[in-house]
């Protein structure tokens, strides 16, 4: 007998946990914090997190997507060595968050996979398949057990630079855990060679200014649109270093990503206190091995020349951009639209409300459109749906009218 829970994610974007357990074994795939887990009240956050206490209990495994919060907020609550399997890329992301807090995997037993690998708990066998997702390493997973095939597609997208991996996954599946981030919402998304060509665009227009671009450091294909740009239009991309030591942990596994240490231009700035926040925690290697005296960018470099380069940005660097003294200032945000209107961006909000000639949005979601959604179930074929990340499951009804859509509640139990 196999048992699904949903945890949650039935009805809501971000904090999936699911569980699938059978007589031998009990696994969690994805164990993350709800995006709206801060503006919970305290009691409220005590509840949400003595909740997930209770699902890790037992556990003989984690399955673990990809390395955004919303699925991995809440490993520190899985029991000492429980085995966690996620792929390489994954763990390096999640490596990197140690650098400057914790490693949220640093207590649990680290187990990568590659795709197309398979591991066994007890009776369940489990197969990676990395697919396109705005977190670079993501994967979905085929779950088998009891004569019975899962796939949960995890986070996923047809229009970046590897969506056609979801050619890989596997056919005629009975049962499709699908996300539906935007389903009924988003439509025809643009695809990172769009967005490179939207940055090329932004900076010819204003080919003067000193160019801001906010994006988060691990959108590694992001990155890259953007360092493109930068190359077509003779621009340096100047990085902190924090992201300087993201890209040198993945060009180890990829070495096609650029570096501060092999792109001619590609820079570091380094903000004072992430500089003295990285140097407190880790060894020094993690600035010297950027070599800074060959590849600073000062605040006056920006002021004396702020048409020579684009910065990549965050809120957490603020202080820094207080201090450059240049005159036409302009900000792209690249980064999921939500993001801007954060308590925790508010500072950062009405330093560019005063300082910035000009606000653009170049982004291109993480997820599926409707009819990329379409293709990977044409794809799949699977016996039935079952959505979930989304906050919206009645609207797969209507994009999949011929086919079986399971609606579940969070943490009501179902025998498959
Ligand atoms: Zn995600």
């Amino acid at each position: 007998m196999t048992t699904l829970t949903i945890h949650r994610g039935t009805h809501e974007i971000g904090g999936s946990c699911v569980e699938i357990r059978t007589d031998k074994a009990k696994i969690l795939i994805d164990l993350g914090m709800p995006l709206d887990y801060d503006k919970h009240t305290t009691e409220e956050q005590t509840q949400i997190r003595s909740d997930a206490a209770e699902w890790c209990k037992g556990v003989d495994a984690l399955f673990l997507s990809h390395a955004h919060a919303d699925h991995y907020g809440f490993l520190g609550l899985l029991p000492q060595d429980t085995p966690i399997y996620a792929t390489e890329e994954t763990f390096a992301m999640l490596a990197l968050d140690g650098i400057l807090g914790d490693d949220p995997t640093e207590h649990l037993e680290k187990r990568p996979l590659t795709s197309g690998q398979s591991c066994e708990v007890a009776d369940i066998k489990v197969t990676a398949y990395i697919i396109d997702h705005s977190a670079y390493g993501a994967c979905a997973f085929l779950i088998e057990c009891d004569g019975k095939r899962i796939l949960y597609s995890g986070d996923i997208r047809l229009h970046g630079v590897k969506g056609v991996l979801y050619k890989n996954l596997p056919k005629d599946v009975d049962y499709l855990l699908l996300e539906g981030t935007n389903i009924l919402r988003a439509k025809n998304n643009p695809t990172e060679r769009n967005i490179e060509n939207q940055f090329v665009e932004a900076f010819n227009e204003a080919p003067d200014a000193l160019h801001l671009v906010w994006c988060s450091a691990k959108n590694i294909d992001r990155i890259c649109a953007l360092f493109r740009a930068c190359i077509r239009c003779g621009k340096t991309l100047a990085i902190d270093p924090y992201i300087a030591n993201v890209l040198a942990a993945v060009a180890q596994l990829n070495p096609k990503i650029p570096t501060v240490t092999t792109a001619e231009q590609m820079k570091v700035y380094f903000p004072p206190h992430l500089t003295e926040r990285l140097t407190r925690r880790n060894q020094p290697q993690y600035i010297f091995s950027l070599n800074p005296k060959q590849n600073k960018v000062s605040y006056d470099d920006f002021a004396r020349s702020p048409e020579k380069y684009v910065m990549l940005v965050r809120p957490s660097v603020l202080a820094y951009l207080q201090r450059i003294k240049a005159h036409h200032i302009r900000l792209i945000k690249s980064i999921w639209g939500g993001y801007w209107n954060e308590p925790n961006t508010e500072r950062f909000r009405s330093w560019v409300e005063k300082h910035c000639e000009d606000v653009k949005d170049i982004h291109s979601s993480g997820h599926a459109d409707t009819k990329s959604l379409q293709r990977i179930v044409e794809h799949i074929r699977p016996q039935t749906i079952i959505p979930i990340h989304t906050d919206s499951p009645s609207s797969f009804g209507k994009i999949f009218s011929e086919s079986y859509i399971l609606y579940l509640y969070d943490n009501r139990s179902i025998e498959l």
